[in-house]
């Protein structure tokens, strides 16, 4: 026996749970992978399938009647009863309708089936999902394809197992109802683009082009009980009243810190889940916040890397109710402490299988890292404020801009040496410009450049970071599709531009010409680089000076989406048409609509059923206690008498105030109904500080964020 397997077999035996240790056995023993196919298919259908997956070829319906029946042997043999094709509609959720694979055999028994043309196609109807206007319910079908290129897995839980077929979700004529099918499409622009990059700059081709995503998730874990009390929570995810405690984040003792065992649990428990599923969860940490962590994986290709996250933060919810906890993804559970956000790590991996924005070594892999660099620059700028869109959610306005995530200004930070790369390439072909001290692309190797020395800007919103873009202002209950499409589509037209460019230039003035495009790109768009603090008002002032958008709010933001550049963008790469733009408009619209309405509604309700008449209540007994001490101690009272008027005043104040809400609500001005629910949650809020605790209606922030 080698060693280490005596040692894995140790383990095993220290192992007190009733689960393995070993990450390796377990790993994507839920998935129909690679592994699992070779075993359930015949070598020609295998190869084909595989084509498909990953040169991207197109799917051959004869292998689908194979591909389907071993799919489901495979799922059976795990205990699957039903299949279900699993899509994610623009509610930003995923979707299920599931099926058996029963079918009656004629003679009082049943057959267990499953065909190509199930695998292939289903029809789960769904209307009900917002189409913005694209599904008219005179021809409402909608239509469910499979995504063979994420693959299927199944959904285990100890009542039953269904099998999950990843799918778009169409409309009857094709119109993309879903964020799959664009995220599909986008990836194929911006393949197309780094295809055409490739062939002019010679480099070998070996595969298919693809983007890569890894997603950092954070998120809070608050009791049970404690959760299931609080109403605000359960429906809104978010807490609408609430004191910060005294002491929260001040000292950052949480940040980093030892995890608790009952965390560990939970957190073990998710990753053991999510390796089933074939997800590489990796790190795990406690965050700033009180009671706030965070999970990331390896990064995957990005298809994949946006099912695992959606997949996971329903696995998250699951295995937190199973250990007597509620994971909280709303990005601003708990006012006055730090939200959450979803850190969108992005690069392509070219069709010579390299990372496109990794430095490289020699001044061949330079030009191609600088080339895709400038390209990002030059897309963030030209498109910042519909990059802006992607992140808007009237959960995610709670927090952008609030001094503990990214503002609403779309900048790029490249860290210092990245940065004074930049600008000798802008100053290369300058009159006078001496070779010495500038570095002409494709000719000099870039100085070796720090893996983590660029990391240390925590304020940009999309900073460049060592090998990777991230995207910082993404929100934590938000799905990674939506702003992976437009960072697709948006480089996708960058590296459009330049190809033109460049693909008609001969071999001999191709670096000179790629030297010169590069220099304009960056005096052109340079003014959307920023290395500074992000978090100073200097810098609103200064990004204003730029001409940087700066939409502050998501009705704001979502005006973009109409701006007359946008829809023939989408259109040029074939990632939505424009009535498909517009959808996303009116759907994302009513959303934010829809939640500050339910919000106010829930609050005056709150405010008016449970904590008015508890703040009632503790008036009437102080009023009772004055009477009744003075009757002993004709003291003035002047202390219990104070406490009573400040209770009184701001019982008042909460009453007069939930009575404006609901004017508000019925006048339906968002604006509006978000100041005075603010303006009533002072008042209550206020009255929190005075009451006795154990008079207050619902838990505490400190209970909730110390005493899980
Ligand atoms: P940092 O601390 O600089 O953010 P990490 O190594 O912690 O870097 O990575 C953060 C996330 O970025 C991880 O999920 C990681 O897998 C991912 N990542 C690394 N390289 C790439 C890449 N080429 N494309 C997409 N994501 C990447
Ligand atoms: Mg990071």
């Amino acid at each position: 026996m080698s060693t280490t397997s005596r040692i894995k077999e140790l383990d095993m035996e220290e192992c007190c749970g009733k689960e393995t240790h070993d990450i390796t056995s377990i790993y994507g023993e839920n998935v129909f992978n690679q592994n699992t196919m070779r075993k359930y298919l015949s070598e020609k259908t295998f190869k084909s399938l595989n084509d498909t997956i990953a040169r991207g070829g197109k799917l051959d319906p004869s292998i689908a009647d194979e591909a389907a029946d071993g799919m489901m042997k495979w799922a059976v043999s795990k205990g699957a009863t039903h299949y279900s094709h699993w899509f994610q509609p623009l509610t930003g959720l995923t979707a299920e309708k599931h099926d058996s694979f029963i079918v009656p055999d004629g003679k009082g028994g049943a057959l267990l089936e499953f065909s190509g043309e199930k695998l292939i196609q289903g029809e789960p109807d769904a209307s009900s999902f917002p189409s913005g206007g694209l599904r008219p319910t005179f021809e409402a079908r909608g239509y469910t394809g499979w995504d063979p290129t994420s693959p299927a897995f199944l959904k285990t839980s100890p009542q039953g197992t269904t099998l999950c077929i990843p799918t778009y979700f169409v409309g009857w004529k094709g119109e993309a109802l879903d964020k799959k099918t664009p995220l599909l499409r986008s990836m194929k622009a911006l393949a197309i683009q780094a295809e055409r990059l490739a062939k002019i700059l010679e480099l070998p081709v070996t595969q298919k082009a693809y983007s890569t995503l890894g997603g950092e998730q954070e998120y809070f874990l608050i009791d049970r009980n404690y959760y299931l009390q609080r109403i605000d929570l359960v429906q809104t995810g978010r807490t609408l009243f609430g004191r910060a405690p005294a002491k929260h984040q001040q000292m950052a003792d949480h940040y980093f810190g030892a995890i608790k065992n009952r965390v560990i649990a939970f957190m073990e428990d998710l990753e053991r889940e999510m390796w089933k599923l074939g997800a590489p969860l990796t790190t795990r940490h406690n965050e700033v916040a009180p009671a706030q962590y965070e999970v990331a994986p390896i990064f995957e290709n990005q298809n994949i890397g946006v099912d695992h996250n959606q997949m996971m933060m329903e696995v998250m919810q699951n295995v937190a109710e199973q250990h007597g906890l509620a994971c909280l993804l709303h990005e601003k559970p708990f006012d006055g402490i730090n939200g959450s956000g979803k850190h969108n790590n992005w690069s392509i991996t070219g069709p010579d299988g390299k990372n496109w924005l990794s430095p490289g070594k020699n001044p061949h892999e330079n030009e191609r890292f600088l080339i895709c660099l400038c390209a990002v620059i030059k897309a963030v700028d030209t498109y910042a404020a519909l990059l802006r869109v992607t992140v808007a959610s009237a959960a995610n306005d709670h927090r952008l801009g609030s001094h503990e995530a990214p503002p609403a200004i779309i900048s790029i930070y490249l860290g210092e040496q990245l940065n004074d790369i930049i600008e000798q390439i802008e100053k290369g072909a300058l009159k006078g410009a001496t070779k010495e001290g500038t570095l002409e692309v494709g000719i000099d190797s870039l100085p070796p450049l720090p893996r983590h020395a660029s990391d240390r800007n925590r304020t940009s919103p999309f900073a460049f970071t060592g090998s990777k873009f991230e995207f910082r202002a993404v929100g934590s209950s938000q799905s990674l599709s939506g702003p992976n499409v437009v960072l697709n589509m948006i480089v996708a037209d960058a590296l459009k531009d330049i190809c033109d460019e460049l693909e008609n230039v001969s071999k001999k003035d191709l670096n000179k010409t790629v030297q010169k495009l590069l220099q304009s790109i960056i005096k052109k768009h340079k003014r959307v680089i920023f290395n500074g603090d992000n978090y100073t008002e200097a810098w609103v002032k200064e990004a204003k000076k730029r001409g940087l958008p700066n939409n502050v709010s998501t009705p704001e933001a979502l005006e973009a989406i109409k701006d007359p550049a946008v829809a023939p963008l989408f259109e040029r790469h074939k990632v939505l048409n424009k009535t498909e733009v517009i959808s996303r408009y009116d759907t994302y619209k009513e959303q934010y609509n829809t939640i500050i309405n339910y919000e106010a509604a829930l609050s005056v309700d709150m405010a008016k059923t449970m904590f008015i008449p508890a703040a009632v209540a503790y008036a009437e007994g102080l009023s009772a206690s004055v009477k009744s001490i003075e009757g002993v101690n004709k003291g003035s009272l002047k202390g219990i008498r104070a406490i009573l008027k400040e209770v009184s005043k701001y019982t008042e104040a909460a009453i007069a105030s939930a009575d404006k809400l609901e004017k508000a609500v019925a006048g339906g001005k968002s604006t509006a109904i978000i100041a005075v629910m603010k303006e009533l949650r002072g008042h209550v809020d206020a009255l929190e500080a005075l009451l006795p605790k154990d008079a207050w209606p619902v838990p505490s922030y400190t209970e909730m964020l110390f005493m899980s």
